[in-house]
Parts: C-alpha cells; structure tokens; sequence
C-alpha cells in the first residue's frame, strides 16, 4: 500500500493511498483536471478511484468532491454530521448513489483496504483523520489539528506512512498580515499545528514505528517548505533521530 500526495496545503487538499486493486482518494479540495494531472504523475487513471474519503467540510477539502461525483461516478464517504455541513455548500447536483454515510468514527471497507476514523481537533462539524490498513501495512493521514492528542497517537501510532500537518512557523505567523482572530484562530486547540508541533509529532511516530513522514498543509503565508523540514529536522536530531537513518522525511506541497 502506498500513500502519495497530490496536492497539500491552504489552496487545497488530495491524498492517494492505493494497493494494486483499490484507490482511495482523501479529501478532493482540488478541480477534477487537477486530480487527474496529479494522478497522471503516478500512473493512474481518476477513473479507477474506488472512493473519496472526506475529513472534513472546509472547501480547500471538499471543493472537487461535486465533479469527481458526477464526471467519474466516485462514491464520497463521509460521517453523517460531515455530510450535512458539506450539503451547505453548493457542489452541484450529487448523486445520491455516491452519498455514503458513516456513523462518528465508526470503521470501513473499500476494497482490500479496512479504514479507520479516528476524532482530530479541528474547528469543522465533526473532524476526522483516517488510517489505512491493506494487511501488509498500515498508513495515516493526519492534517488539520489544533494540537497533539492522545486520541491521535492511539490511532495513528504503528502506521508505517504518515502525512502530518506542518501548517506555519509560530515566529511567520507572530510577524505575519494576518488579522489578530485568524491568527489566534489558527495557533488555537481547533486550528492547525506548527512546523514545531509536526516535530514533536514526527518524534513520537517514529518511535512507534514510522517509516515515512511527510509534512504537508503547509500555510503559504506563515510557512514555506525549506522551513518546515529543518525545523522538524532539527528538533528530531535533538532527540536522537536522525533523517534518513532513522526515516525518510518529506515535505508535500
Ligand atoms: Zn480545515
Ligand atoms: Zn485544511
């Protein structure tokens, strides 16, 4: 099982996990010519996605969600309460074939692939990570999380690739444009982790078992991809583990 980003960040977001017989795309805040660039980069076809799963109903994860429905017949799995905040926005027309509900966090099968819901501290309806699991391995994507829960490393702890959230740079933010209630928005407990926080979270995961990390939404006014990677460099070296020796460690943008 493999887990590609196609696309991470403010502007949008699209992960691919995919075994040789199922693919599944994470989240779709991009256009349908986007995803299929993207995917043509890896060799597959949109066509053969089994299903998208949805974390959450902010547009820059939701956004391609009403075209992939529509032009390639994709069903999109969401929990209920994700569902009803996603049907605010305007998609188009979905078809209600593709509208796959789930309760809360409860698991799931696409394919040869077993998924697993798990809580994230995020200011959305009902937030979700997933992890990923062929029987072989198992993978985790994990963005869009105000702060390092208990509830997280639980889940996502042993996953052998893992894309994690390095959103900005505590010190680009401080000095930054933004206003003051979207800076305290973002730094809050339901907004998003710093490149220090992806450290920390990198240095936990790898201890349990992380092979691959990547960093990904990174903001693209308060952070920038060389910044990110040497600071969670940096903070793992201080703990003893080293890049490249101990993981591999990129940064998707
Ligand atoms: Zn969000
Ligand atoms: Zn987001």
């Amino acid at each position: 099982m493999k887990l590609k980003s196609l696309k991470s960040g403010s502007k949008g977001n699209a992960s691919l996990v995919y075994t040789n017989n199922t693919k599944i795309l994470v989240d779709c805040g991009i256009s349908g010519k986007a995803v299929r660039e993207a995917m043509e980069q890896i060799g597959i076809s949109p066509e053969d996605i089994d299903g998208i799963v949805v974390t959450h109903e902010h547009n820059d994860h939701i956004r391609g969600i009403g075209v992939m429905m529509r032009r390639y017949d994709i069903p999109v799995y969401a929990n209920s309460i994700t569902w009803a905040a996603i049907m605010q926005n305007d998609l188009g027309k979905l078809n209600d074939k593709n509208i796959k509900i789930f309760e809360g966090t409860e698991p799931f099968v696409i394919g040869d692939i077993n998924i697993n819901p798990f809580k994230i501290p995020h200011d959305a309806a009902f937030p979700v990570g997933y992890t990923f699991d062929d029987g072989k391995s198992r993978a985790a994507v994990a963005t869009d999380m105000g702060m390092l829960t208990e509830e997280v490393f639980r889940a996502i702890g042993g996953c052998r690739d893992v894309l994690v959230e390095a959103n900005h740079d505590i010190n680009l933010l401080e000095m930054g444009s933004y206003p003051y209630p979207l800076k305290q928005r973002i730094r809050g407990s339901y907004g998003h982790l710093s490149n220090d926080d992806a450290a920390k979270a990198t240095e936990l995961l790898v201890r349990m078992g992380a092979e691959n990390i990547m960093l990904g939404h990174l903001s693209e006014e308060n952070n920038y991809p060389d910044l990110a990677y040497e600071t969670v460099k940096t903070g793992l070296s201080q703990s003893g583990i080293e890049v490249n020796r101990d993981l591999v460690l990129s940064v998707v943008v």
